[in-house]
């Protein structure tokens, strides 16, 4: 079987981390830079970094409407931490001008558990991924506010008063977290994304093999966690 083409947004944030990862996996991976990068790849991934400067550099690439429309019409994502927060429908605490592509029916909340001293590592209970806590590493990380009713939660982990807060979803084929798997020895997040990533490459793009659900955005959003 042939190694699925994953690409890797490459404009900020721990591009070779998550490259190793996949590549760990059985997949081979390509830095996405421009439009033309999108092209035959069955998956991609949005690394964490700075989301305001990810936004600025998607938009100012000309990247931010190709690579939306290629999420909304399947393409299987992983998206963590920066990268989930700039798929958002919606942004808290994010800069005025703060550009999201609205590509994940999701209320995120930027730096929510606290700035840099709250970054902290916890082991974070993901059912899909089997009875084994995954290694969660949290840096300045956002969770997510509230979803909308075509998003699954995977995961929570508790915030400083002790309540639930959402830190994983996935939407059709778009998987987000909060945390960086792949500052982490443990490949099952990235596992996860390539288990969609069937799609044989030279196709325009791995939607239509991967039989992915396309992820709508409707207008209704359910809060999560207490308080
Ligand atoms: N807090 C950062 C932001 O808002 C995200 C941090 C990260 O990706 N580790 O973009």
């Amino acid at each position: 079987m042939s190694r699925p083409r994953v690409g890797v947004l490459a404009l900020q944030g721990d591009v070779r981390e998550h490259a190793q990862a996949l590549e760990r996996c059985g997949a081979r991976t390509v830095a996405v830079r421009s439009p033309a990068d999108l092209r035959g790849l069955a998956g991609i991934v949005l690394p964490g970094g700075e989301s305001t400067t990810v936004s600025m550099l998607l938009v100012r690439e000309g990247l931010a409407q190709p690579l939306a429309g290629e999420l909304r019409a399947g393409l299987p994502a992983l998206a963590t931490c920066a990268g989930l927060i700039v798929l958002a429908r919606q942004v808290l605490d994010g800069r005025p001008d703060q550009h999201v592509c609205g590509v994940l029916d999701v209320v995120v909340r930027r730096n929510a558990f606290g700035r840099q001293v709250a970054s902290f590592e916890r082991p974070v209970d993901i059912a899909v991924l089997g009875p084994v806590a995954f290694p969660g590493v949290f840096i300045r990380a956002p969770w997510l506010e509230s979803v909308g009713p075509q998003v699954e939660v995977l995961a929570h982990v508790a915030d400083a008063d002790g309540h639930p807060r959402a830190v994983m979803v996935r939407q059709g084929a778009v998987i987000g977290t909060s945390f960086h798997p792949e500052l982490t020895a443990d490949d099952r997040v990235h596992a996860l994304l390539l288990g969609r990533c069937t799609a044989p490459s030279g196709t325009s793009t791995g939607a239509g093999a991967a039989g992915a659900a396309a992820p709508q955005v409707p207008a209704a959003a359910v809060p999560l966690g207490v308080g």
